[in-house]
């Protein structure tokens, strides 16, 4: 996948801010924060995204949310935050490599769309 975007940053051959890594996942923040924390979790493995997380590949989902609570507890998010997956085009998702974000740090308007 040596056209994707986040391959790219796992590689470490674009820059990120990482926030979290172990041997499954990555978690930096976003470039382009629409809070006051944002931070996207990437499983290391190519998914393109919700609608291609299958029974063979969903074992590193699994794993991403054990790891968000350790990533919002060390980033002081107490008070709450939002975990979205944007899928397709509809939802706006523009990078297609299966991302979470994190969002938090104040009070988040409560429309879902
Ligand atoms: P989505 O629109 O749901 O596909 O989310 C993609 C996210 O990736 C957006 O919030 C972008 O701001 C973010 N993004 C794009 N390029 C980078 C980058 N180089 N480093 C960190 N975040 C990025």
């Amino acid at each position: 996948m040596s056209e994707c975007l986040f391959c790219k940053i796992i590689a470490g051959d674009i820059p990120s801010t990482k926030v979290y890594e172990d041997e499954l996942v990555l978690a930096f923040r976003d470039i382009a924060p629409q809070a006051p924390t944002h931070i996207l979790v990437i499983p290391k493995a190519h998914i393109s995204g919700v609608s291609a997380i299958t029974k063979e590949n969903s074992a590193v989902v699994a794993h991403i949310f054990q790891v968000i609570p350790t990533i919002a507890a060390q980033e002081g998010l107490t008070n709450g935050f939002r975990v979205v997956s944007n899928c397709g085009d509809h939802a706006g998702q523009t990078v297609h490599h299966l991302h979470f974000h994190i969002l938090g740090g104040k009070q988040l308007n409560l429309e879902m769309a």
